[in-house]
């Protein structure tokens, strides 16, 4: 079996809690993510592939592995809460990879010292929801953890919907510190802790900067470009967070912490998906601003080892510069690699006019697609009269269809599809899931206007909220 290691032993005692694997009798493997093990681990026999199995299951101990939960706190929507951590989730540790050292990390492992009143588990939805939309990022490019695995537990679990199937998903990630671990090391341990914390982060994940005279502004200056940048490429998706509080903000730049996220069916800059985000603090058009917040937290927490006006001159600068950085990822949509004064105006006119009229985002760029390639404005867009002067416009632009393709999918993991897949899993048929996630595998299919997948929700279908529910 291959080794893991855990780096984290590293770190003061206080940043993390042992914890024992968790005891499900009755667990069953529903996935295993058999690309990701490959890449993982390479070519393997049954015999390592079964013990794989038992580690995604919590069953099987590996000889002189050290489980773990980590200690974190965290803004939650604005709010400082100091005593958050890994409550549902251990820690099982790292593997060596050809990309470096990965985490694997159980998710609805039962108890920690950091529960508090949560029973520690998850239902099984959750679990499924964040394999389907974990990996279908993962298959987009943008930066994410990874799914390798998902189980039954064989226990119910009681959420406000009643008792449902429990369910464990085994998470893949590059780091598992987040911004709220830097809150949790100055709020009980000061500056020393979050020194100690610095200084392991970019040790083992900026390990180029090392040796930079000011390392600790350096890791600063990364971590907000790459945050930024994983924002953009969300924005350009149409995909909602749902809940950006600074301890779901990792450190690594990946996004993490699949809770109440969706992607939106009909365009809106104001569209909330999250039951509990009720100020709609979250919302799609507020997320750059979010990590910005998120951003500034962590500012404060580094400083004593960073000059904050470097810090705020830094954000004044990621918050002047990011309207340019959407607007040139949405130009690559309409197929524009220039943008100047005319061109900027166009694609701002495209996105104000699919948005005011309520279109489908996905359908929208992937129908544009086809109206740039046939030269001829896409019955899609029919009701829209100012499409038809704003498309006339567009051949002066020079748009490269083939460039559209790459950035426009023509499927997404709409929540209505996640939702049914969900429900069918409740019931023990687990072929909609298999059948969704081999969809999602080709998300440019030029072929997709048939796939069920493809389909924006019927009115009765829309999902109007989505639950953290783990
Ligand atoms: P989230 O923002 O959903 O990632 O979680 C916020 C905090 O609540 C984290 O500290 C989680 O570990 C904790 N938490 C969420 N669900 C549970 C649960 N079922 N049992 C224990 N802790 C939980
Ligand atoms: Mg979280």
């Amino acid at each position: 079996m291959t080794k893991l290691i855990n780096k984290y032993k590293t770190l003061s005692p206080y940043f993390y809690s042992p914890e024992s694997l968790p005891n499900y009798p009755e667990v069953k493997l529903l996935k295993m993510n058999d690309n990701l093990l490959g890449e993982l681990v390479g070519e393997m026999s049954s015999v390592e592939r079964a013990e794989w199995v038992n580690l995604v299951s919590g069953t099987d101990s590996i000889l002189g592995i050290e489980t773990m939960a980590l200690a974190y706190s965290g803004h939650q929507f604005g709010h400082f809460n100091p005593t958050l951590g890994d409550g549902r989730a251990l820690l099982l540790g790292q593997i060596e990879t050809s990309k470096g050292l990965l985490d694997l990390q159980l998710k609805g492992s039962g108890r920690t010292k950091y529960s508090r009143r949560g029973d520690g588990k998850s239902a099984l939805g959750p679990a499924i929801r964040e394999y389907i939309v974990s990996e279908y990022m993962n298959t987009l490019g943008v930066p994410t953890t990874r799914s390798l695995a998902v189980v039954s537990t064989g226990e119910n679990v009681f959420r406000e919907e009643g008792e449902l199937a429990g369910g464990m998903l085994t998470r893949v990630a590059h780091g598992h510190i987040r911004i709220g671990t830097f809150e949790f090391a100055l709020h009980f341990h000061g500056e020393s802790g979050v020194k100690e914390l610095a200084d392991h982060v970019i040790e083992n994940y900026y390990p180029d900067l090392l040796n930079h005279s000011d390392k600790y502004f350096e890791f600063y200056k990364t971590l907000s470009e790459n945050y930024l940048n994983l924002v953009c490429k969300w924005m350009s998706l149409g995909f909602i967070h749902g809940v950006m509080n600074t301890d779901n903000a990792s450190v690594t730049g990946e996004t993490i912490d699949y809770g109440p996220c969706a992607f939106m069916d009909e365009f809106n800059f104001q569209k909330v998906f999250s039951f509990i985000d009720q100020q709609g603090r979250y919302r799609y058009a507020n997320q750059p601003r979010i990590a910005l917040w998120n951003l500034s937290v962590l500012g404060m927490c580094l400083s004593h080892l960073i000059d904050q006006n470097k810090v705020e001159t830094e954000l004044q600068r990621l918050a002047d510069s990011f309207p340019q950085k959407e607007l040139t990822s949405f130009a690559r949509k309409l197929g524009v690699t220039i943008l100047d004064e005319n061109s900027s105006k166009l694609v701002r006119a495209w996105i104000a006019t699919i948005e005011k009229n309520h279109l489908d985002f996905t359908q929208s760029f992937y129908f544009l697609t086809k109206s740039v390639e046939q030269k001829q404005l896409n019955p899609f867009f029919e009701n829209v009269s100012e499409l038809k002067d704003l498309f006339s416009e567009l051949p002066k632009l020079n748009p490269n269809p083939v460039l559209m393709r790459k950035t426009n999918p023509s499927l997404i993991p709409r929540n209505h599809q996640i939702e049914e897949v969900i429900q069918s899993a409740y019931k023990g048929e687990m072929n909609p899931f298999y059948e969704m996630l081999k969809s999602l595998e080709n998300p440019f299919n030029e072929m997709a206007e048939s796939d069920k997948l493809f389909a924006s929700p019927l009115q009765h279908e829309r999902v109007k909220n989505t639950f953290c529910g783990t």
